[in-house]
């Protein structure tokens, strides 16, 4: 009997006598499991070292890798690939397991037996671009590709070039079609000469405000708008807003008013705030009936922010249409904006122009008319100009 009470030990002891010539060591069963499991943690070890620059190289790449082993297993990963697997780790499990895509699935099988494929997938909302290809000692490396931003740009730019499009050809027809009568005859006709020529101007017109909205908004989309934050004055930033608008607010009797207390001011680029103060009030005085009334008021809101309203006595916009009112050529009521001359591009302009100053925008309507808020920092009031 041994005369040690420790099983370990006295495995080790019987073991070490075995081992020095002596008779074959009896040993206890646990401690053979205990033997087996440490081999096997080895075996493990051994193979994550083994692994170990593979696994370098996978985090080195931006999409989502791995490789897949001759089982159809994933024998190495990145975080990116583990970040996709139920449980946070994919080493070990199928593309199966990881992604529920059989497609996915499949290719991988494929590609084990040595045709490479690229294909695109759906994970819940999200789009994948997987490529799957064979290596040369029977393996297959698995890269996945997040394009849901990309696609969604994608097919936000087709739209806008749909939409423009559309929206340039029907001026464009018009004064083609109107030059096409006058050559006809009808310049033969003053009465009807003078018709066909006012039809060209005011579509002429009407094409030079798309293209200079158009043209304003990708200057601001591709950052080529140089902002200048700087304190600026609202009182006098609205003023000059304000004569901009006010042949078109002469012609239909509606009141510009300007209601800012003396001395406030917004850290703002000066050029991009008058621009945002003039859509806003053309909008007002566009859909504002005859004798009606715009007004720019300001006033301190928490979080050291001013916020500068443009209220109209207009007839307000129904709810449902505010989540959309912000996006290119979203028109409430498309043939009275374009009849009132909108290209549909002023409240995108002005929402891009408050963002890149680091203000937000909010709108208020109902049945007594709408006002627009945008707030923006609280600056000490600029300095006047000095005299000339
Ligand atoms: P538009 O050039 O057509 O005016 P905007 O982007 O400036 O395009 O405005 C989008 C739509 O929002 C307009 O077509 C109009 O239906 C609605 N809208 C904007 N401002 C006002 C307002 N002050 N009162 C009523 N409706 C407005």
């Amino acid at each position: 009997m041994s005369v040690f009470r420790d099983p370990v030990q006295a495995a080790i002891r019987a073991l070490e006598a075995e081992l020095g010539g002596g008779p074959r060591a009896d040993l206890p069963p646990g401690v053979d499991r205990l033997a087996s499991l440490l081999l096997q943690r080895e075996e493990r070890l051994r193979a994550i070292e083994k692994a170990q620059p593979e696994r370098e190289l996978l985090s080195a790449m931006p999409d989502a890798a791995g490789l897949i082993a001759a089982d159809g297993r994933v024998r190495a990963s990145n975080a990116a690939l583990d970040g996709m697997a139920p449980g946070g780790r994919s080493v070990g499990l199928t593309l199966l397991e990881i992604t529920r895509q059989a497609e996915l699935a499949d290719a991988a099988q494929r590609a084990l037996e040595g045709s490479p494929k690229r294909l695109e997938i759906h994970l819940g909302a999200r789009t994948w671009i997987a490529n799957v290809t064979p290596l040369l000692r029977g393996e297959v490396l698995v890269l996945l590709r997040d394009v849901t931003e990309s696609r969604m740009a994608e097919s936000t730019r087709r739209d806008f070039v749909a939409n423009a499009s559309h929206e340039l050809r029907t001026p464009v027809s018009a004064i083609a079609g109107a030059a096409e009568t006058l050559l006809s005859g009808a310049m033969d006709d003053p009465a009807q000469a003078r018709s066909f020529v006012e039809m060209i101007a005011r579509n002429a017109e009407r094409l030079a405000r798309l293209t200079n909205d158009l043209l304003d908004l990708s200057r601001i989309e591709s950052r080529q708008w140089p902002v200048k934050l700087e304190p600026v004055s609202v009182g006098g930033t609205a003023q000059r807003a304000v004569e901009v608008c006010s042949e078109p607010a002469r012609r239909k009797r509606i009141e510009l008013r300007v209601e800012v207390p003396e001395g406030t001011a917004v850290l703002a680029d000066a050029r991009a705030l008058e621009q945002v103060l003039v859509n806003l009030l053309d909008n007002a005085v566009k859909y504002t009936p005859d004798g009606g009334r715009a007004t720019v008021t300001a006033s301190p809101v928490t979080g050291d922010r001013i916020e500068v309203v443009v209220a109209d006595t207009g007839p307000g916009i129904e709810r449902h249409h505010l989540p959309r009112l912000f996006e290119r050529f979203y028109r409430v009521d498309p043939g009275r904006a374009r009849g009132a001359g909108g290209t549909g591009l002023g409240l995108a302009i002005v929402k891009h122009l408050v963002q890149m100053q680091a203000g937000d925008i909010g709108v208020d309507t109902g049945s007594g008319g709408t006002s627009f808020r945008v707030r923006l920092p609280r600056a000490e009031a600029p300095a006047a100009p000095a005299a000339p």
